[in-house]
């Protein structure tokens, strides 16, 4: 069985005072197997946080259902060990981690308070402490640190460590290196890479950029205004993408043989497209 099996999942923002609804998800259905990072790609209002929101519990469905290791995640949670479990078995990574992190605790502190939020008897050792920081290759003078005393990539290195604390299954990651340069990116995305090869822990890697997704997910799925367009092998889609918004994405992405014109030119043609679609045309 998969780790994660999500069918038909939808939900629309009721916007009130005669506004037009907004369906941000779209019947959507996906699975991720146990070790798999499954990537999820579309531009800026596609639905990506909606989904990743949902299936850690910040959000709720209107329809369709989303099982995580066996647990309808919809169902809500009717005690609080069960709310723990479940928040034990996915944890997620934001975008920036300066708003997730309390900026009054060392990196010590923030370990800590994860772990025994799960285990209140803990007694969190400091060879444990020690092999979490290792994981994200930090040492002990990053764990006396404070947020604002890390750089931008030390940070997001702490809230990866902190998800880990509790051993969970899947990790959501939204944006997760969308804030960092280029070279840390690729350390970041090497250093996910890793723990997952070590770990067998699965991700859902939310990116409105392919190239992060290329070095990271083996499969991909493709979202266009809440509605996958496309999914599959990360190879296959990028090599021969078969629903056009998926080749114009692919053209958006610097890399060999990009191209701005043809971005412009395509950009404009499925533009006319999507509107003929909508016209009911
Ligand atoms: P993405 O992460 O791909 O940028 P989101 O999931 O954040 O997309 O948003 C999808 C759509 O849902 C957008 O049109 C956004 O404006 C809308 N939306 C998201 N959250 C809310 C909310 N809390 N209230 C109203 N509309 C929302
Ligand atoms: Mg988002």
């Amino acid at each position: 069985m998969s780790l994660v099996e999500v069918s038909e999942l939808h939900r629309v923002f009721r916007m009130g005072r005669g506004a037009e609804d907004v369906t941000a998800v779209n019947r959507v259905s996906f699975a991720i197997e146990p070790g798999e990072a499954l990537g999820l790609v579309g531009e800026s209002g596609s639905g990506k946080s909606t989904i990743a929101r949902i299936l850690v519990g910040l959000e709720h469905a209107d329809d369709g259902s989303a099982v995580i290791d066996g647990v309808d995640r919809l169902r809500p949670a009717r005690s609080r060990a069960e709310r723990l479990a479940r928040a034990r078995a996915v944890q997620m990574v934001f975008q920036d981690p300066n708003g997730s992190l309390d900026r009054r605790l060392t990196v010590e502190e923030t370990l800590r308070r994860a772990i025994r939020l799960h285990d209140r008897g803990a007694d969190v050792s400091a060879g444990a402490l020690a092999a979490l920081l290792d994981r994200v290759r930090l040492t002990e003078r990053h764990a006396r640190a404070k947020p604002h005393e890390l750089s931008g990539g030390q940070r997001q290195r702490v809230a990866i460590a902190r998800a880990l604390a509790v051993s969970p299954k899947l990790v959501v990651l939204d944006e997760a290196v969308s804030a960092l340069d280029v070279s840390v990116q690729a350390q970041v995305l090497e250093l996910l890479a890793e723990i997952q090869r070590e770990s067998g822990v699965s991700y859902l890697f939310v990116s409105h950029d392919l190239a992060v997704i290329r070095e990271l997910c083996s499969r991909v799925l493709v979202l266009f205004r809440g509605t996958v367009v496309e999914q599959g092998e990360t190879a296959r889609v990028l090599s021969a993408p078969e629903h056009p918004y998926s080749r114009l994405l692919i053209a958006s992405t610097p890399g060999p043989g990009w191209d701005p014109e043809r971005v412009v030119r395509e950009r404009m043609s499925f533009t006319q497209r999507m509107e003929a679609v909508a016209e009911g045309g």
